[in-house]
């Protein structure tokens, strides 16, 4: 089917398709089409949902678990513990920011993937080693995009005006993970899209049933890594080169280390994460210390990392005073 859509009625779209030989999926993605017969709203509306649903659907283990202080032994920061109070208007402002900045952008989604030559309302869905290819290089892609424009970020001036919001939890937690300038939305969510769509100029063949998969993903992973929580069987201590949120969390605590998202490689090829690591070292020579002196020697090597971090977040916001003056 590659009759464009936006000039033809839905139904006479899928007059050539055999229904009855379509998945579950398949067919209820066929009805979501039919019963809003405008494929710029349906797809529009379906991206937005999507995004909503997994967004707000993974924040709220993480609430729970902030409520239980059984928890509490996996938190790496363990006295700051976000409050409701908190909790309230962080979701307040990443509401604000879904409906007014990415609900009207998302209305441009359906034009744009018909642009690219993307699969949209079309059947049927690609095969699950395909997706899982794609899924794999929009990985790396966002990944290497991000360490760059993350580390942009924190030049003076763009951080002064833009990711310094980010950085107002210096121990974040699930919601925090899309509290952001819109400005940062939009350069860092170019790194989000920008890989399927390449792939789709390249190679003319991605369905966007792909791309909500890479999305949903996608959030997990930002969501987990703000989650403020390291428990044993976190996905970094299976596959080592993940990055997680023991190392997101060092990130918003020390300031200047770990910029990546997704993968280790690009911070320890570029030694962006030498004070992590010293870190790390440092809190694994005290395995030999019992249990309270661990605690205590761990809050003061918090504390030192912070204001270290607190120094370099300082430096940054003079720099980009002098930019202006000068
Ligand atoms: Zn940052
Ligand atoms: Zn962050």
């Amino acid at each position: 089917m590659t009759v464009n859509a936006t000039t033809t009625s839905m139904a006479s779209l899928y007059d050539s398709a055999d229904l009855t030989s379509l998945s579950w999926l398949e067919q209820r993605w066929v009805a979501w089409y039919l019963y809003f017969d405008d494929p710029v709203l349906a797809t529009g509306l379906m991206t937005f949902l999507v995004h909503e649903i997994v967004y707000f659907g993974r924040c709220i283990p993480w609430i729970i678990v902030d409520a239980i202080p059984y928890f509490r032994r996996w938190k790496l920061q363990a006295s700051k513990v976000p409050t409701p109070q908190e909790q309230w208007e962080c979701c307040k402002q990443v509401l604000i920011s879904h409906f007014l900045v990415e609900l009207p952008v998302i209305w441009f989604f359906h034009p744009m993937a018909e642009m690219f030559g993307m699969s949209t309302y079309q059947l049927t869905f690609p095969a699950l080693p395909q997706m899982a290819l794609q899924l794999l290089f929009f990985f790396v892609f966002e990944d290497m995009f991000h360490y760059f424009a993350h580390q942009a970020l924190h030049y003076g001036p763009l951080y002064k005006h833009i990711h310094k919001l980010h950085h107002k939890y210096s121990a974040p937690f699930g919601l925090a993970a899309e509290y952001a300038h819109p400005a940062e939305v939009a350069i860092l969510g170019m790194g989000t899209i920008s890989g399927p769509l390449l792939y789709c100029y390249l190679t003319g063949d991605l369905h966007i049933i792909t791309i909500y998969t890479w999305i949903s993903l996608r959030l997990f992973q930002a969501i987990d890594a703000h989650s403020g929580y390291d428990f044993p069987w976190s996905l970094q201590h299976i596959v080592p080169f993940w990055s997680g949120a023991d190392h997101h969390d060092f990130h918003h605590m020390a300031f200047t280390n770990n910029f990546s998202t997704s993968f280790r490689w690009w911070d320890r090829l570029f030694g962006t994460d030498d004070k992590y690591r010293a870190y790390k070292k440092r809190v694994a020579a005290m395995k030999n210390a019992t249990k309270e002196q661990r605690a205590q020697m761990e809050k003061v090597l918090l504390a030192e990392v912070e204001a270290d971090g607190l120094r370099a977040e300082a430096e940054v916001v003079r720099n980009a005073e002098k930019v202006k003056t000068t």
